[in-house]
């Protein structure tokens, strides 16, 4: 037997669920279903970030990124304190270890600006005085970024979709499916569905659900894993702020940075290096057809090429800590080899393009009755309301 739905949300992250959630206050008589895989909602890259609310500091400025992460911060802070969930606004330092950084740091200071975001430049005697563990040629502060627990904030949205009518399929994997004149036919393990729209937020499987579905896109995504230690022996006090590195311009990735949690620890992280399965967290976690895919993409062979460096080193340092750790002590030289316990993985879904260029900004496709959130990487999870909006009224045709 199958059942007709008005909307069909595909992928129980954070972007799937905001927009859910964004679908029924909208059309709050409309029959929507949202289809996720695992047996719960946040099981991937909403489940396993650095829990960071962006200020929108690095974006391109009039991107969607730069758009939505400002509204995102907003949005984020809003929805804890209506639900009683918890965040802080901690505040962050970008810091440059020596001189050679400091016009990279300049860079970032005026996109901030750009961007409208507040910020403070401040030399590396202040810097240490904010954070007297911390080493700093100089820095920015930007007091806006927060921590929160995107995984809640997830749990929280799909219970409150729930609530208020919507079908949750969990357990229920997409496998393909059609338009029709009318809408489209969905096949799932759990049996066909039919809706008059779809939106798919599949995060690492979002190339393989465009195509199933006929959408025409010329990308594929390339898991980057990122790998993580929780900080131990260290005081409470450790640091106040998050403390990030001055980031590659050349590289979509902020670089391993040191976070507070919600939980009072600390973690640094995350790396990026090739995931051999799209939701592989580990080195042993091998999927052939997630690796021939990668390895048989000309786009793939063109980004190593761009990026052989850096892929050589975030190659060594995921093998070996100790190199891991000389990317942290570079900027807190109290942390030792002891200090790094194991922490879980995460994995990013980062589209690149057939050239081989990452796809930096969110990117959204739409068929006659299908929209594919193509690339949502960070800040994706601080931006998950605003990007809903976003998609309803595409969806809507406003
Ligand atoms: C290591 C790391 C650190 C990050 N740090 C931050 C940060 O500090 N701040 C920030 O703002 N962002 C951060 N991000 C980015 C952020 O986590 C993501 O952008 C965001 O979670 C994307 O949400 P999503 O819903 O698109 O994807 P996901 O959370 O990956 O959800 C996609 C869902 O679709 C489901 N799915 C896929 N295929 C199917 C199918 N065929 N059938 C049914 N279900 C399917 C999956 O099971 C999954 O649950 C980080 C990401 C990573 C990996």
């Amino acid at each position: 037997m199958s059942t007709t739905y008005d909307a069909v949300v595909v992928g129980g992250g954070i972007v799937g669920l905001a927009t859910a959630r964004r679908l029924q206050s909208v059309q709050p008589d409309a029959k929507i279903a949202l289809i996720e895989k695992e047996t719960e909602v946040a099981r991937h890259q909403s489940g396993r970030n650095s829990g960071v609310i962006h200020a929108g500091v690095y974006y391109a400025p009039g991107s969607h990124k730069a758009r939505f992460c400002r509204a995102g911060v907003t949005a984020t802070r809003a929805y804890c304190d209506q639900h009683g969930l918890s965040y802080e606004t901690c505040g962050k330092l970008i810091v440059a270890t020596d001189e050679g950084e400091l016009p990279g740091l300049a860079r970032l200071h005026r996109r901030a600006l750009e961007n409208g975001i507040e910020i403070a430049a401040l030399t590396g005697e202040e810097a240490q005085k904010l954070e007297p563990r911390i080493r700093a040629a100089g820095a920015l502060l930007s007091p806006t970024t927060g921590i929160t627990d995107y995984a809640a904030i997830a749990r929280h949205m799909a219970a409150a979709f729930t609530a208020a009518g919507g079908t949750l399929m969990v357990n229920a994997t997409v496998t393909g499916g059609q338009e029709t004149g009318a809408g489209l036919r969905i096949e799932t393990s759990a049996g066909p569905i039919f809706a008059a729209k779809a939106v798919f937020c599949a995060g690492l499987m979002a190339d393989r659900m465009a195509r199933a579905f006929g959408a025409e896109v010329d990308f594929r995504v390339i898991p980057f894993r990122g790998e993580y230690y929780r900080i131990q022996n260290q005081p409470p006090d450790l640091v106040r702020h998050l403390i990030y590195p001055v980031p590659d311009p050349a590289r979509p990735f902020l670089g391993v940075h040191l976070t507070r949690k919600m939980d009072g620890g600390f973690t640094v992280g995350p790396n990026a290096v090739l995931a051999l399965a799209r939701e592989g967290y580990g080195w042993g976690d091998i999927s052939v057809t997630d690796l021939a895919g990668t390895l048989g993409y000309p786009g793939f062979w063109r980004l190593i090429a761009k990026n052989a460096g850096s892929a050589v080193e975030e190659l060594t340092a995921s093998a070996i800590k100790r190199l891991y750790l000389r990317k942290v002590r570079r900027y807190c030289p109290d942390i030792a080899l002891d200090d790094l316990a194991p922490y879980r993985a995460g994995v990013r879904a980062q589209a690149v393009a057939r050239d081989g260029r990452m796809i930096d900004d969110f990117l959204f496709v739409e068929t006659r009755h299908t929209l594919h959130v193509c690339n949502a990487p960070s800040p994706a999870a601080t931006s998950a309301l605003p990007i809903a909006e976003h998609i309803v009224t595409r969806l809507m045709g406003a």
